[in-house]
């Protein structure tokens, strides 16, 4: 059994296979030279205060065989993954977790700041302590969580977006709720016809429909880019990453695959890909146990979502985007401290906490509509 990548889906795997009573031989290809550490922080806290930086996971409770290379190569009919190091590692059954990388707008040049890893988290916070203002493109959760550190520390922060903040996974009421509450903290929001590109080299700023606009620092926050080039011609990925099915199982047998890297395919060849924590958590449990050749424990998708938007934190149950207005709001949404519902047609519930002190199980349990 061997696990590449060493982040929530890698860990998860890991762990659920050990939960799972496996007592045989473990191994880990991980490439990430900080080790194995949450991301969610990266955004939030640790872009204000060093204080805030994650703490890395240990392993070793686990009984793992870690090779700290990345994987490189995949032969699939020897059942051998190759790694940068020079290493062969065999595997009975192989877990895919090497999630994804942020996309950059402009690679080649000098300038351009993403926020994947504890190395670009840093190095975006040590810029942030010189600099008076900052552009970040994408008003996505990333982009928001970006542009509330740099407003908590004082710069005078700038959003582009084609789209309104947080649109498409939101929906249009809240999306409206929350430019509100950046408006009213000063935040600008920059609303582009076509997309936007950083100019300069190194980079002095962003174009927005042909205006410039000067920053010291330019953040992209525009998703990212399945880590999955190594698989080339397993025929286990494509543009989209690593296909799989309900049983997170990949083209390939005895290959499985979990978090950011995967995608679903609807029956209408619709692509899905839900690049989420809770999400990564679940396709990972259930892919150990395709790996161990068990019955999963829990199904391999997971609706739960969190972000924190200006310093209030935003929890999430259910499908989204919700459409429309919610079915029932209690408390106030200006004074980020409500609960919102939304009934969809089919039965199910939308449940979102904006501001409001609501524990994960709370709003699962009324999701459900179980309390
Ligand atoms: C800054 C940030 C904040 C976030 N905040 C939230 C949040 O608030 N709420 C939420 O629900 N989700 C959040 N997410 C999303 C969540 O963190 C991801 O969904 C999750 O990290 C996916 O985990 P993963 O293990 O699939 O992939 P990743 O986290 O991308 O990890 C993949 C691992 O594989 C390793 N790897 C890659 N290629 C190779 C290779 N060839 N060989 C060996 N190892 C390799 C990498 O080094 C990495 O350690 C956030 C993401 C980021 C980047």
């Amino acid at each position: 059994m061997v696990v590449v990548g060493d982040s929530v889906a890698g860990i998860t795997a890991l762990r659920e296979v050990r939960a799972l009573g496996h007592t045989g031989p473990v191994g880990l290809i991980a490439a990430d030279p900080d080790g194995c550490y949450p991301r969610p922080p990266l955004s939030k806290k640790a872009l204000v205060d060093s204080a805030g930086d994650p703490e890395g996971w240990s392993l070793a409770d686990l009984d793992v065989d870690v090779t700290r290379s990345a994987a490189v190569r995949l032969d699939t009919e020897r059942r051998i993954v190759h790694t940068e190091g020079g290493h062969g590692v065999y595997y009975d059954a192989l877990v895919l977790a090497t999630g994804a990388r942020a996309r950059r707008l402009a690679p080649e040049r000098e300038g351009e700041f993403v926020v994947r890893t504890m190395q670009d988290s840093t190095a975006l916070r040590d810029r942030f302590s010189t600099a008076s203002s900052v552009a970040v493109v994408g008003a996505g959760f990333l982009g928001l969580e970006v542009a509330g550190a740099a407003h908590r520390l004082g710069l005078s922060v700038t959003v582009v977006d084609t789209e309104p903040p947080l649109m498409r996974v939101l929906g249009p009421f809240l999306s409206s709720a929350v430019a509100d509450r950046l408006r009213a903290a000063s935040v600008d929001v920059v609303r582009a016809t076509a997309p936007v590109v950083p100019y300069g080299d190194p980079i002095e700023g962003i174009a927005v429909d042909g205006v410039a606009i000067p920053a010291d620092v330019t953040v992209s926050c525009v998703g990212e880019v399945p880590n999955c080039e190594w698989l080339s011609g397993t025929g286990i990925a494509d543009d989209h990453g690593v296909a799989v099915d309900e049983q997170c199982a990949t083209a390939v047998p005895g290959v499985f695959a979990a978090g950011d890297v995967t995608f679903r395919r609807d029956a209408d060849g619709t692509v899905r890909r839900s690049p989420f924590w809770s999400h990564a958590v679940a396709q990972a449990k259930v892919a150990a146990a395709g790996a161990l050749g068990l019955e999963p424990r829990c199904a391999p998708h997971d609706d739960y979502f969190w972000t924190e938007i200006l310093g209030a934190p935003v929890k999430i149950v259910g499908p989204l985007p919700p459409a429309g207005a919610p079915t029932r709001v209690d408390g106030s949404l200006a004074d980020a401290s409500a609960v919102l519902e939304w009934d969809h047609a089919d039965g199910r519930r939308t449940v979102v906490a904006f501001g409001a002190k609501k524990s994960v199980g709370w709003l699962r349990r009324r999701a459900a509509d179980d309390v």
